[in-house]
């Protein structure tokens, strides 16, 4: 806990000081799209890796989306997590169930500590046939009846599908049919048809990874609801596939740069509520592929957020206090975290110290996470963690891990 706050000197007792000369003392970053993976993906990332990864990268908490081999579609798949977790994680960690038709099961997850519920309209996992209304209705209900957040993927998955199948059958299987095939329709139309049914429902919907600046306006002009950008999609445009080629494959896929200058404009503006990274970690094997079609689909992002965004902040391009509000009060508001997200005294000590002049490049050979890969790769940088303190323990310095495994499992409050 954050005991005192003072300009002046505080005379208490500390088992450590550290001198902050220089840098900038910020709320612990959140990050509320996260793939932790471990238990039978572990070979991708595991919950020390990817904690790792957080704490290096200024996170302090992640939340970890459920699509995981078993996926956490039950109590027993939550309980299972975070009792493989304990002792293990870097940074605090929620984490999301999928949600499911049945009230009880749904309650029974977030009884067992499943911070929201992740709904795939893009079909990645499926516990219910999201393109039917009334299916996707009950669902909407349950979560509605036990106060639950529903975080989602909006990409209409039978339209991805027939476009692949479509392509797959005339032999188009390069990265550009990949891309024409995940259109901005695509994506504006679920967040069209999902936003109207939670409305309807009176959920609290947040829409994950947004990436065209129509789908954000009707966010914006529905109540109770959210939405989360990642650094690729507001920094990078597609011109990046020429030297990454399928390295560079996530869903919705990067845009052109006629919409991630919209968004960008939406996102430094506040239209775009929260940063989110989608850290999504696959080994080099599985991002290269000649056919785009089988290229496992996600890039890394928890050491590279901070980094590349406090590079806009350095040229103007967004305010410090709104880097803040996306990456660490927003977050924590949107997912009732409520002793985080803000540096006061009285809340949780997680607490990232910024070295606002620290030049680096981006050297994916030096993450630690797993997956040694970034559509950022060989970016400078102006800025980067230089301490990251969760639960009051200093766990990172400067890229390294220095402390104790002091994160915890956090549930919602509300
Ligand atoms: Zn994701």
């Amino acid at each position: 806990m954050i005991k005192r706050i003072s300009k002046l000197s505080i005379a208490d007792t500390a088992d450590l000081k550290i001198n902050a000369a220089g840098l900038l003392a910020l709320p612990g970053m959140i990050d509320a799209h996260v793939h932790l993976r471990d238990l039978e993906l572990s070979y991708k990332e595991t919950f020390e890796t990817g904690t790792w990864a957080a704490a290096v990268g200024g996170f302090t908490t992640v939340l970890d989306m459920p699509n995981t081999r078993p996926p956490t579609t039950s109590r027993e798949a939550v309980l299972e997590k975070i009792s493989r977790a304990q002792g293990r994680l870097f940074a605090n960690v929620g984490f999301q169930g999928a949600l499911v038709a049945n009230p009880t099961a749904l309650r029974d997850m977030r009884n067992a500590g499943a911070i929201a519920f992740k709904l795939y309209l893009n079909k990645a996992l499926e516990t219910f046939d999201s393109s039917d209304d009334s299916e996707l209705g009950q669902a909407l209900q349950a979560a509605k009846e036990c106060n639950a957040i529903v975080t989602v993927h909006a990409e209409d998955g039978n339209a991805i599908r027939s476009a692949q199948e479509r392509c797959m059958a005339q032999g188009k299987t390069k990265v550009g049919d990949f891309l024409r095939g995940h259109t901005p329709a695509i994506e504006v139309s679920a967040v069209r048809r999902i936003l109207a049914m939670t409305r309807q429902f009176g959920v609290q919907a947040h829409v994950c990874h947004i990436t065209i600046p129509d789908a954000v306006r009707l966010v914006r002009r529905t109540p109770n609801t959210t939405c989360e950008a990642t650094p690729h999609h507001l920094l990078l445009s597609q011109s990046i596939f020429k030297k990454q080629k399928t390295l560079a494959i996530c869903v919705p896929p990067i845009r052109s740069e006629r919409y991630m200058r919209g968004l960008w404009r939406l996102f430094s503006a506040g239209q775009v509520d929260i940063l989110a990274s989608d850290h999504a970690p696959h080994t080099l094997d599985e991002k290269t592929a000649t056919n785009a079609w089988k290229a496992a689909s996600g890039v890394p992002g928890l050491e590279t957020s901070l980094p590349v965004l406090f590079t806009q902040v350095s040229h103007c391009k967004i305010t410090l206090r709104r880097l803040i509000e996306a990456t660490a009060s927003i977050p924590a508001k949107i997912f009732r975290l409520t002793q985080k997200g803000v540096l006061r005294e009285g809340f949780d000590a997680d607490v990232v110290l910024v070295d606002p002049k620290a030049k680096i490049r981006i050297q994916p050979n030096e993450f630690l996470s797993k997956a040694k890969y970034s559509p950022f790769k060989g970016m400078p940088c102006i800025g980067r963690a230089a301490y990251t303190i969760v639960n009051g323990t200093l766990v990172a310095e400067r890229g390294k891990i220095v402390g104790r495994p002091a994160g915890k499992v956090v549930t919602s409050d509300a």
